[in-house]
């Protein structure tokens, strides 16, 4: 991978982002996407910002290999941190980690997303985190697409600010209100296995000591497996 050629996962996360877009994106080791989506004319400025020097040291060089220091600014800060309002972000962009850590960093900095149209999120796992943050602070989810890249299946969320109140039920905050919809056979797969792991860790705790931590994942496994099963109704996955 590189600035010419993202992977195939980083390449569908470009693809949301919105034509002429002030692009901030959080966690941006390489900076690849930043650079590739001013190459490609998809953003007219960037932030990069990254939390571990090393990364933040290796984007700053990318994008001065690039020739894009005028458009892309690397900024060494925790989350939306290296976001400052002069900076008039339009989207944001998070990816490659996992879903709890991008509702954290959404939740920690969200007075600084004023004036973004639209934020483009790439959990690895845990989605869940990012549906439930979207409802509790007014985002509505305009497009998810899965995909598999060696092997691995990732989902991309996509988020615009509404003043509507938005409502997900506790199947469409597990797989996704337009993942649900379509049901394609990547989102099968990705399901099968997950029941195949939960199915196997539920096995294990019958046979552990019941403590009240316990009983609370057993609860956890058991209505995942219950939503599963309805989901799959018709397809025993
Ligand atoms: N976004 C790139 C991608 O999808 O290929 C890089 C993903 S890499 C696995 C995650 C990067 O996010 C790491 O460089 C890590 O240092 C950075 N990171 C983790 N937590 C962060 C935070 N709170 N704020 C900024 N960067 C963070």
């Amino acid at each position: 991978m590189n600035a010419q050629q993202l992977s195939v996962r980083l390449m569908k996360v470009a693809e949301h982002v919105q034509p002429g877009a002030v692009v901030a994106d959080i966690g941006s080791d390489h900076a690849y996407l930043p650079c590739y989506l001013l190459h490609n004319g998809s953003a007219s400025r960037a932030v990069a910002g990254e939390i571990v020097k090393g990364p933040y040291e290796s984007a700053k060089k990318q994008v001065r290999e690039e020739g894009l220091e005028g458009k892309i600014t690397v900024r060494l800060a925790p989350g939306l941190e290296a976001v400052e309002p002069e900076d008039g972000i339009t989207a944001v962009t998070i990816a490659g980690m996992g879903g709890s850590l991008i509702a954290s960093i959404l939740e920690e900095g969200k007075s600084r997303l004023t004036g973004v149209e639209r934020l483009i999120l790439q959990p690895n796992v845990h989605a869940q985190a990012i549906r439930l943050w979207a409802v509790q602070n007014g985002w509505r989810i305009v497009a998810e697409d899965i995909l598999k890249e060696k092997d691995k299946i990732y989902e991309i969320l996509v988020l615009e600010p509404t003043a509507e109140e938005v409502q997900l039920d506790a199947k469409q905050l597990l797989f996704g209100p337009k993942l649900l919809q379509d049901q394609n056979d990547i989102f099968k797969e990705k399901w099968k296995r997950e029941a195949t792991q939960w199915k196997a860790i539920a096995e294990r705790l019958e046979n552990t000591e019941e403590t009240e931590d316990i009983r609370t994942k057993k609860e956890q496994l058991l209505e995942k497996i219950a939503l599963m099963e309805e989901v799959f109704a018709d397809e025993n996955p």
